[in-house]
């Protein structure tokens, strides 16, 4: 049996973080990291070199994605393991989902020039390197422009849900993004739980239980922002309804200031057992 810690929520410069493909396995073997999730916002493309990286370095690379989902209280968004990034219905929903993308920015630059600031789509394409573009990289050049005095300035300032230059974009429903992982060979997992906004136990398991209906297979128990309190209810759920336990920082590099790869704020001791659960499951 193989050891070792992992980290099974990392962002690379396909979507929002600041690290490469390649550099975040690198970057993940230098912090001693045995496997990695890569899983990159609505975009696959990090998976073919993070994985060759892996291959030639020793770093098992689980395929992933992070897809957003429509939800009117919070945050919610479902983890796809284990797929195959060739699936066909994937990739076209994914590139819808890129063209929403853009259809979005050029409203959010919108906003900010009507706020007075100065920024343009150019700027922003530029940021997001060749990935697709999404808020931090707005961040980080109102930051750079001293528009703002940090990086969650911005965010609370401008670019929050019901910022001023808050702007919704295209999203997948809860049905639809599992069954799109699903037909993808993938493992939905309910991401980072908390973003949900529901504090009961009850109540966020009788709204977890009709997604397994649609297809969903795991929880992520253990993330970066999750209390200790927090992580036994989540744990508890997931073993109540027989759900996969999965965990990681959701590290984006300085896009994400204070989450360390592997570690997330210091709370995260993610074990190898957590991806021969997902693999047990996806041969199965
Ligand atoms: P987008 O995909 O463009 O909607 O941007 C989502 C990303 O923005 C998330 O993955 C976070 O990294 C970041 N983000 C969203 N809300 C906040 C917030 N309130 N503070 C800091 N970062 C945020
Ligand atoms: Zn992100
Ligand atoms: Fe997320
Ligand atoms: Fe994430």
């Amino acid at each position: 049996m193989k050891n070792g810690n992992v980290d099974l929520h990392l962002h690379t410069t396909a979507s929002d973080g600041s690290y490469s493909p390649r550099g975040i396995v690198q970057y993940a073997k230098k912090n001693g990291l045995v496997a990695v999730g890569i899983t990159d916002h609505d975009d696959i493309s990090g998976l073919e070199p993070a994985i060759d990286e892996g291959d030639k370095i020793g770093v098992e690379v689980l395929p992933g994605v992070e897809l957003s989902t429509k939800y009117k209280k919070g945050t919610m968004h479902i983890l796809g393991y284990m797929i195959d990034p060739g699936n066909e219905s994937l990739n076209d929903a994914l590139t819808d989902l890129k063209n929403a993308r853009i259809t979005r920015n050029k409203k959010i630059i919108e906003k900010l020039t009507d706020l007075g600031m100065n920024i343009t789509l150019e700027e922003v394409k530029e940021e997001a390197k060749d990935g697709s573009v999404g808020r931090p990289h707005f961040a980080n050049i109102l930051l750079r422009k001293d528009y703002v005095g940090n990086y969650y300035e911005a965010f609370n300032k401008y670019l929050k849900k019901g910022g001023p230059a808050y702007v919704d974009r295209e999203k997948l429903t809860i049905e639809e993004a599992i069954e799109l992982i699903r037909s993808a060979s993938g493992i939905p997992v309910l991401a980072h739980p908390h973003s949900l906004k529901i504090e009961r136990r009850k109540k966020l398991e009788a709204f977890i239980k009709p997604l397994i209906e649609y297809g969903l297979g795991g929880l992520e128990v253990y993330y970066s922002r999750h209390t200790k309190p927090q992580t036994e209810t989540y744990k508890k759920i997931a073993r109540h309804l027989d759900l996969l336990i999965t965990g990681g920082s959701d590290f984006h590099g300085k896009n994400k200031p204070g989450v360390k790869i592997g570690v997330g704020k210091g709370n995260l001791d993610l074990q190898y057992h957590l991806v021969e659960n997902l693999l047990s499951e996806n041969s199965s």
